[in-house]
């Protein structure tokens, strides 16, 4: 197959996440995020909101990259009705601003000294400078890092000796701080972002700083002194299974519904993971519920799929059906990511196939990314349905 030109670019960056209180509209509906407070919802949160996205929403959910859960299929008049059940359940901030920087992921493996960080991380977010509407937070405690791949602009994390440190991203190594100083230290690291041209000139994140080694860098290193805190090893990304904290049970796509998260609420409180699982707390077995994934095994753990058409406007052809139609067919250990257009939202980084819709049908890139340029000619979805083998050959 011979190399194509580039696939279509044409579609919007909308450079904010949605939230409960500032929906996004998409092909079917209001798509409403609910950002869990401290990395879990309790088992009553989370039977609330399953109940909120039946009564308000179409009963579809997605978890998210942020580790967030989101009610989709929300009409405009339904939206103040969810808002104040939400509301109701302590999980709606008092201003879109202050949602909008409620940007956190905590580790689903984090213990209470961990949680106890998080709560000082929240608690200073109203103490920030103004920041660009995508920039977050990571607390990942552990022993080894799990959040090292997620996105994320300051993070918390432990040295080999196990004392904490606070990172920007894009730095190899951060600041020691601990939970009595750490408040102090993301105020002066955001600080420092925001004096180093952060939010200004193409410069949203802070990896856009600090991979200037003249500019930015040397700004937060004048602001904050030398970096010398190397953080744990990447752990490797978790699989479904038990552990200590509970059972990780993944989804298809990542999208659940109403039902399925009632359910798993009667289990135990639900931490949402960034991994599109979430893990159950307390469980010391696998729940054997139809429709999740708790093999690592599972050919559906091989593909990732963003909604596509019609649930996006964006969409240039329907993915998860595609993406469920190949995925025995794609190599273990290989990942297919399916794309309805070339922003690549369910997955930003490499993957080792690409399909991505353009008018003519899905084009391949192998080893890019969705805004990679195509490696093959257009394959009509219907001929890959049909004969699902033509997609090893890809790989
Ligand atoms: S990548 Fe998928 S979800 Fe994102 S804009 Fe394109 S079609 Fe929509």
């Amino acid at each position: 197959m011979s190399g194509v030109a580039a696939t279509d670019p044409g579609f919007a960056v909308q450079g904010w996440c949605p939230g409960a209180l500032r929906p996004m509209l998409s092909g079917d509906g209001l798509v409403v995020r609910v950002r869990p407070r401290l990395g879990r919802f309790t088992a009553d949160q989370a039977a609330g909101i399953a109940r909120a996205a039946a009564a308000h929403g179409s009963g579809v959910m997605d978890v998210t990259s942020r580790a967030n859960l989101q009610i989709r299929g929300v009409s405009a008049d339904a939206h103040p009705a969810l808002i104040a059940d939400l509301d109701a359940l302590g999980l709606v901030d008092p201003t879109e601003a202050l949602e909008a920087r409620r940007n956190i992921v905590v580790s689903p493996f984090a213990d209470d000294a961990a949680m106890a960080v998080a709560c000082r991380v929240e608690e200073v977010l109203p103490f920030l400078p103004t920041l660009p509407g995508k920039f977050g937070f990571a607390i990942d405690c552990g022993s080894n890092r799990v959040l090292a791949e997620v996105s994320a602009d300051i993070r918390v994390e432990r040295d080999a000796t196990g004392g904490l440190l606070v990172r920007a991203d894009g730095m190899t190594a951060g600041w020691r701080t601990e939970a009595g100083t750490i408040a102090d230290d993301i105020r002066r690291i955001a600080r420092a972002f925001v004096d180093a041209g952060g939010g200004r000139d193409g410069a949203s994140r802070m990896a856009d700083l600090t991979g200037r080694c003249s500019g930015g860098t040397g700004a937060i290193l004048a602001a904050l002194g030398p970096a010398v805190a190397v953080p744990a090893p990447v752990a490797d990304v978790p699989m479904p299974g038990l552990y200590p904290q509970g059972a990780l049970i993944g989804f298809a796509f990542g999208q659940t519904d109403a039902a399925m998260l009632g359910t798993l609420a009667m289990l135990g409180p639900v931490r949402p993971t960034p991994w599109r699982m979430v893990l159950v707390e307390g469980l010391t077995h696998m729940p054997g519920l139809p429709g999740l994934i708790i093999d690592p095994d599972d050919p559906l753990r091989r593909v990732v799929a963003c909604t596509g058409a019609p649930g996006c406007p964006q969409g240039l052809a329907p993915t998860r059906a595609l993406a469920r139609a190949l995925a025995a067919a794609v190599p273990a250990g290989k990942t297919l990511h399916v794309s309805g257009c070339a922003k690549g939202c369910a997955h930003s980084g490499v993957a080792d196939v690409t399909l991505v819709a353009a008018r003519d049908g899905f084009q391949a890139i192998r080893g890019g990314t969705a805004r990679d340029a195509a490696s093959t000619a257009p394959v009509a979805a219907d001929a890959l349905t049909a004969d699902p083998a033509l997609i090893k050959d890809l790989f």
